[in-house]
């Protein structure tokens, strides 16, 4: 489920991507994996014809069970920056790490999804800090992590403050949002190690 205020556009980096529309400030929960997400059992996913699964495994993510989910409302459209302004490590949504002003694309570090294994991609993502390529071991090197967790900890700061398009939902279906609301700013005390789709596709 994506929330509001998002359009999706031409990218300069990619074909389309998602872009804002109206102020997101840091802190707000840009999107989350929910009920409505497609998915595709292990069984499934294994029957799948090559293409297609190429095709699913673009925009979707494979989980820990083997299973691949396909964000709904157009949030499988966000592209990959190496300085992206969302992030989910350790929660079970993504997260705006900056304020996103009208007209920015909406972005996510695509070596969050660490279970994707194996995976990896040419990066067109124009900062200056671009990796180059990307890959999903990237995910697990402990200096990136820990600027991802950085950002996401000032992020969250903000989190219980701002207006959160997605509270109802979130409230319903988000242990780690939950523990946000009650004051906890730390990653170790959010974070569950499981998705609200558990498994995970995030990891602390
Ligand atoms: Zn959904
Ligand atoms: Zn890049």
């Amino acid at each position: 489920m994506l929330t509001k205020g998002i359009d999706v556009r031409a990218s300069p980096t990619h074909n389309v991507g998602l872009f804002v529309t109206e102020p997101i400030p840091t802190g707000t929960v840009i999107w989350l994996p929910c009920t409505k997400c497609s998915r595709w059992s292990k069984e499934e996913v294994a029957a799948l014809p090559a293409a297609r699964f190429q095709a699913l495994d673009t925009y979707g993510h494979l989980l820990t069970d083997g299973s691949l989910l396909l964000p709904c409302l157009g949030a499988y459209l966000m592209n990959h920056s190496c300085e992206a302004n969302v992030l989910d490590l350790g929660l079970d949504f993504g997260l705006a790490v900056h304020d996103i002003a009208p007209g920015e694309e909406v972005t996510c570090d695509y070596a969050t999804f660490v279970e994707d294994g194996g995976w990896s991609m040419e990066c067109r993502c124009r900062s200056p800090r671009c990796r180059g390529s990307v890959t999903t071991e990237q995910g697990r090197d402990p200096d990136i992590k820990w600027a991802w967790h950085e950002r996401i900890e000032a992020a969250l700061l903000s989190a219980p403050s701002v207006d959160q398009p997605l509270h109802d939902v979130l409230t319903e279906l988000s242990e780690p949002y939950r523990r946000i609301l009650s004051g906890k700013t730390d990653l170790a005390q959010v974070s569950t190690g499981a998705s609200v789709c558990a498994p995970a596709f995030v990891t602390r």
